[in-house]
């Protein structure tokens, strides 16, 4: 890490600054979608050189922003910030950096969709199979629990596989 005071960086950079460089819209009331928690209505408000989200609470300086937006260490966002001392090749680095973890943090929560959907579905079958289960060996089993039977097993198996 280069010898940089801290404090200069915090004040060199304004969260305008910082915002356009990672291609952030400010809307006109200086807001803008919170990237840290899950939002429609734009709740983080933009100071000059700090922030703070009505929604969730997280609020910062430009360092603490670059930090959590890029995943960085503290030292990588000093580096980042730190901007002509930063050659082309290290800020794509960080920026695919970023790009890693938000792919892996949607295929997390695919997964987890995927997951809760299939639960769901085993829920339903499950109530099914009890519901139309045959009362006598005499009696001829109703569709609805023959086809619980046989699927129930097949969303077991890819439950499974999901964890
Ligand atoms: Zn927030």
């Amino acid at each position: 890490m280069n010898k940089i005071d801290v404090s200069e960086v915090k004040l060199r950079y304004s969260m305008k600054d910082i915002l356009e460089r990672l291609g952030i819209e400010i809307n006109k009331k200086g807001f803008i979608c919170c990237p840290f928690h899950n939002e429609k209505t734009p709740s983080l408000k933009i100071y000059e050189h700090s922030y703070f989200c009505f929604g969730c609470g997280t609020g910062g300086d430009v360092i603490d922003f670059v930090k959590h937006y890029l995943n960085l260490t503290f030292p990588e966002a000093i580096e980042y910030l730190g901007g002509a001392s930063l050659s082309f090749s290290e800020q794509r680095k960080i920026m695919n950096r970023k790009r890693d973890y938000d792919k892996a943090k949607s295929e997390e929560q695919e997964r987890k969709q995927k997951y809760d959907a299939l639960m769901d579905k085993w829920i339903r079958l499950d109530r099914q199979r009890k519901e139309f289960a045959p009362v006598s060996q005499f009696e001829q089993p109703h569709e609805k629990f023959i086809e619980a039977i046989k699927e129930l097993p097949l969303i077991e198996h890819e439950l499974d596989n999901l964890k």
